[in-house]
């Protein structure tokens, strides 16, 4: 049922206007505010707290279909739920979750997630911005960059050091509210794919935040972090999946139709075996993805489980969406068809919440322990 819901929302309300979102780089707040009247920006979160209180099977469910409409309103979706509410869900105080938690599920309102800086992304232990008790309250100075929702966010869950000796063990996690004083946003990137999804710096300069704003045990951050990126894996696989489906969908429906040598090109065998493993891959991928979110529902440990379904999915979507423009010819290449922004939008899965080679290492590091003699 939530599938139907999401595939008929995607279908009428997203798939026809992602390619003019995409064109113009705009934010698409009136299909975030549907999607939250939906339950979808707070699939997790319990009813009591004013989310939907699903499992995070049916979040890798919900992404893949929304981001098969429109993959940058999969991302929106997605850091909210996994990298802003998620964080907050499991170690927020009552409080904070009062705060921070409740007013963030309709789609009324978007938060973000602060772990990247210019000079580190995959070595996020590194992190130079600082954060220091100053009476009753946090100062923060640095710099956070490639911030997804930064300019529509109205909170943040930063990461900043208060000793950068300990290195990450010197790592706290903040609630940083938007606008607050001393911090201003950097321009706006001007990306490959997800183009209407926004990415800009978040620049602290003696920002002031409470000292209840502390997400956490202090020292914490680097934990609270990692954790936080392991489920929100299993989101970007289920944004893969849904990007890798819709250049399926456009490969095979155009195969059928196009003719050549007095045949549909879906005849020839070499087309054939281009579908064949596409679907070998999707279908491998979206299984890797639910195990995944099932391992988490059942209250297991899926870090490997999450790096291996965030790494086969992204994958999986550079390669379909690639062989779909290969199957359209050129009518592959130009924007009169989606398979060109289903090529741009699939290679941001393998970059962020750890690129294709920390899925790796992640991965071999979790076998060696499996396996140590
Ligand atoms: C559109 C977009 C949105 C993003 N959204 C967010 C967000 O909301 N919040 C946030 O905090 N961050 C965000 N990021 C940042 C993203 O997570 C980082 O870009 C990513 O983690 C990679 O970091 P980096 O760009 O610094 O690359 P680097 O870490 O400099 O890596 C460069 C290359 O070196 C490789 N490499 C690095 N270390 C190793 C190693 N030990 N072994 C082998 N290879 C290695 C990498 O795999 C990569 O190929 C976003 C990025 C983009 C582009």
């Amino acid at each position: 049922m939530l599938r139907k819901t999401c595939r008929d929302f995607a279908d009428k309300e997203l798939a026809p206007i992602a390619a003019s979102l995409d064109k113009e780089h705009r934010y698409p707040l009136e299909q975030v505010r549907q999607i939250g009247e939906l339950g979808l920006l707070s699939v997790e979160v319990p009813e009591s707290l004013g989310g939907t209180g699903l499992d995070y099977l049916a979040y890798a469910i919900a992404m893949e279909e929304i981001s098969r409409g429109c993959a940058s309103t999969g991302v929106v979706m997605s850091v909210n739920n996994s990298l802003y509410l998620g964080p907050l869900l499991k170690y927020g105080t009552d409080e904070q979750k009062k705060k921070w938690v409740t007013p963030f599920c309709s789609g009324e309102r978007v938060g973000c997630f602060a772990l990247s800086e210019p000079d580190n992304g995959s070595d996020a232990g590194a992190a130079k911005t600082t954060a220091k008790l100053e009476g009753d309250h946090w100062v923060l100075n640095g710099t956070k960059s490639w911030i997804t929702n930064g300019y529509e966010a109205e909170a943040s869950v930063v990461f900043a050091t208060t000793d950068r000796s300990k290195k990450h063990k010197g790592i706290s996690a903040f609630i940083v509210p938007k606008p607050t004083e001393g911090l201003s946003l950097g321009k706006k990137e001007d990306k490959l794919g997800i183009r209407a999804s926004s990415t800009c710096s978040l620049i602290f300069d003696n920002c002031h935040i409470p000292k209840e704003n502390l997400l956490g045990e202090p020292g914490f951050g680097f934990k609270i972090a990692m954790g936080t990126l392991d489920a929100g894996r299993i989101g970007v696989a289920g944004q893969a999946l849904g990007i890798a489906q819709a250049a399926f969908d456009c490969a095979i429906d155009y195969a059928q139709k196009r003719m050549a040598f007095g045949k549909p090109i879906s005849s020839f065998q070499a087309i054939q075996m281009k579908l064949a493993d596409m679907e070998l891959k999707l279908e491998s991928a979206r299984l890797l993805t639910w195990k995944a979110a099932m391992l988490k529902d059942a209250g297991e440990n899926f870090t490997k489980e999450a790096a291996l379904g965030k790494l086969a999915a992204s994958e999986a979507a550079t390669y379909i969406s690639h062989q779909c423009i290969q199957v359209l010819g050129g009518m592959g290449y130009v924007t009169d068809m989606p398979a060109e922004r289903h090529y741009r939008d699939a290679r941001i899965t393998e970059i962020y919440e750890g690129t294709s080679e920390v899925q790796r290492i992640v991965i071999a590091g979790r076998l060696l322990k499996e396996y140590a003699q």
